[in-house]
């Protein structure tokens, strides 16, 4: 006898709502996208107890006639495709008109669905897949779709859902991605009969934003330069240098309309944020990513949460370069974190120092074209953080690439007034600056980092960074492991300013270390800037792995701080690419606004 059945309707759907619905939110997920598919401008979601008790989504939508909220539940019944190559270029949120039934299925379920034009509405009850009921009804225009006691029927799924707080979260979660996906449309969220978020239409994406996450956010994030490529366009917002995040819950990104999860976006940001947060963060992010639906396969994810792209490496590309233009553009300091301080106008170019960083760079400077540079390899992937490298006992020579010369008291050669009047010293580690809009706090190892960093990428680009040979070479016996990594990255190393070659089995000869750094122990620099370098990038050559060794070399140099003369640390700070943050991504500076400081004096 055959083994092979066909299987009935009912548990078919109930097989599709495990794809299709695997909690409460995606339920959600799916009623308030149905909901856009219908064209509405309003959009009102309720739910209790996490959404497995009951989940109502309401829309002022087209709504249905009694054929079609019929037809609405049955199987790949759908208004939205009608043919495969529909499947290519489909723009709606839904297409395969699973949702309903398999929803249907797994709950107690009603529909009130009224068209505009029609005198009634018309109401069906489905429980467990069954129809019950089926009448006319007074409604408002629209639909109203109301899922109690999601798997009532099938008590091993029900088991499955988490807290009520876990399944809330997601669903708030879900409707805020949703919600910046489609500004023009106004939300409003109840939980448990408590309204948590109440969205009204925005015409612009920096007003949803704001409405969703508050002001101070907003003014963490910078508005993209838009980024139009072949097939794509990507606009949107990111987050200023120093803005980092621990968590990826505010890193949006909206695809065609669609918000997703997507790694080949995700990649290209940390890699960009690499220098400008510190390791661990995430940069809030919301973008914007319109691309030619026939390089994107939405077909891949029962829920559509992924998707496939044609072209990734494009994308990455495009990310990254969106991303480091917020980056390298950012010239005003990190406010401190809670921002307290009101928003400065929006819309206006970041400088709002009136007197811009005078010896800034132009945007084709070469220190700048090298960050903009796009990374040569994209899979680039951070590996888990190497423990933090022992200060180094000797103190620091202050001889160090040129620009960076701490010695050099000479006034330098572009002499422009500051924008910042340098008032002192405190704790013996921070400067105390007056600027237009206030007080700033500069961190002087943090910009003492920054501004070797530079110097010494700098440095390696343009044929290698200063060396300091020894007077008696050190051997250094490495593990079986860094040996390997050093050997194959010797050229890198002489670049990062290391004069060394193999000496016998596991063992290299040192007679040369980057220039300030030539009081250290060799050996043991040699250990850390590898264990470093290796840690941080994957990536076996080219931008990534430059940076990471520049990274720890000016990291490990800035641990004993020199006395630099401070208007020339502000003025090379000034100077940098990235003055607002260490090569870590910490803050170099942070700014007290005048407008702050009224507040917490009463004064306003
Ligand atoms: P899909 O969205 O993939 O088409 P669904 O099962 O989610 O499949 O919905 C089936 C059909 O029901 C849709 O194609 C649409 O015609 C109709 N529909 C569902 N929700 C709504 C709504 N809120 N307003 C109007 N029509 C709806
Ligand atoms: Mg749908």
């Amino acid at each position: 006898m055959g083994k092979i059945r066909v299987l009935a309707d009912e548990v078919a759907s109930q097989v599709a709502a495990g794809e299709v619905v695997e909690r409460p939110a995606s339920l959600v997920k799916e009623l308030v996208e149905n909901s856009l598919d219908a064209g509405a401008g309003r959009i009102w979601v309720e739910f209790q107890r996490g959404g497995a008790r009951q989940v109502t989504v309401r829309d002022d939508g087209c709504g249905m006639d009694r054929e079609d909220a019929l037809l609405c539940l049955e199987r790949h019944a759908t208004s939205k495709i009608r043919q495969g190559i529909d499947l290519m270029t489909v723009r709606t949120m839904g297409f395969r008109g699973e949702a309903l039934p398999s929803i249907a299925s797994v709950s107690h379920f009603r529909l009130v669905t009224r068209e505009h034009t029609a005198d009634m509405g018309v109401e069906v009850r489905v429980s467990g897949g069954k129809t019950e009921d089926v009448r006319e009804i007074g409604a408002p225009p629209g639909t109203q779709i109301e899922v109690r006691d999601l798997f009532f029927n099938l008590p091993a799924r029900r088991k499955f859902l988490r807290g009520e707080e876990t399944e809330s979260a997601h669903i708030v979660h879900g409707i805020e991605a949703i919600a910046l996906a489609n500004p023009k449309v106004a939300f409003e969220c109840r939980r448990d009969g408590k309204t948590v978020r109440s969205l009204p239409q925005a015409k612009e994406l920096a007003v949803r934003i704001r409405d969703l996450y508050g002001q101070d956010f907003l003014d963490r994030l910078d508005e993209i330069e838009q980024v139009v490529g072949e097939g794509f366009a990507i606009s949107g917002y990111l987050a200023r240098p120093g803005q980092g995040r621990r968590d990826r819950l505010q890193q949006h990104v909206i695809l065609n309309g669609r918000p997703i999860v997507c790694a080949t976006v995700q990649q290209p940001l940390r890699e960009a944020y690499a220098d400008a947060i510190p390791r661990g963060e995430h940069p809030p992010a919301v973008l914007v990513i319109e691309m030619d639906p026939e390089w994107v396969d939405c077909n891949v994810h029962p829920a559509k949460r992924e998707v496939r792209l044609r072209q990734p490496d494009l994308l990455k590309r495009a990310v990254y370069e969106a991303a480091r233009g917020v980056i390298t553009r950012t010239r005003r300091p990190a406010a401190p974190t809670p921002v307290i301080a009101p928003a400065p106008p929006r819309g206006e170019t970041p400088t709002p120092t009136a007197k811009p960083a005078p010896a800034a760079p132009e945007p084709t400077a070469p220190s700048r074209r090298a960050f903009a540079a796009p990374a040569p390899q994209v899979d680039f992937v951070l590996t888990p953080e190497p423990p933090p490298p022992a200060p180094i006992p000797e103190p620091m020579a202050e001889a160090f690439p040129a620009s960076a010369s701490s010695r050099d008291l000479a006034p330098s050669p572009s002499d422009e007034a500051l924008p910042y009047r340098i008032l002192g010293t405190l704790g013996d580690r921070y400067l105390v600056l007056e600027g237009d809009e206030g007080m700033v706090l500069l961190d002087e190892g943090a910009a003492a980092e920054r501004i070797l960093f530079e110097a010494l990428v700098k440095g390696m680009e343009s044929g290698g960074a200063a060396c300091q040979h020894l007077l008696i070479p050190a051997l250094c016996e490495l593990p079986a492991r860094e040996f390997a990594w050093v050997i194959e990255h010797l050229a890198d190393l002489r670049e990062a300013g290391f004069s060394l070659d193999p000496f016998g089995n596991a063992t290299v000869r040192i007679d040369g270390l980057p220039a300030g750094l030539e009081n250290s122990d060799p050996a043991r620099l040699l250990n850390e800037v590898v264990n470093a370098a290796r840690a941080t990038g994957k990536t076996s050559a080219g931008r990534g792995l430059r940076e990471a060794l520049a990274r720890s070399v000016s990291r490990l140099a800035s641990q004993t701080p020199t006395r630099r003369f401070p208007e020339r640390l502000v003025r090379d700070l000034l100077r940098c690419a990235l003055p607002y943050a260490s090569p870590d991504g910490r803050p170099t500076m942070i700014q007290f606004s005048f407008a702050e400081l009224a507040r917490k004096f009463g004064r306003r």
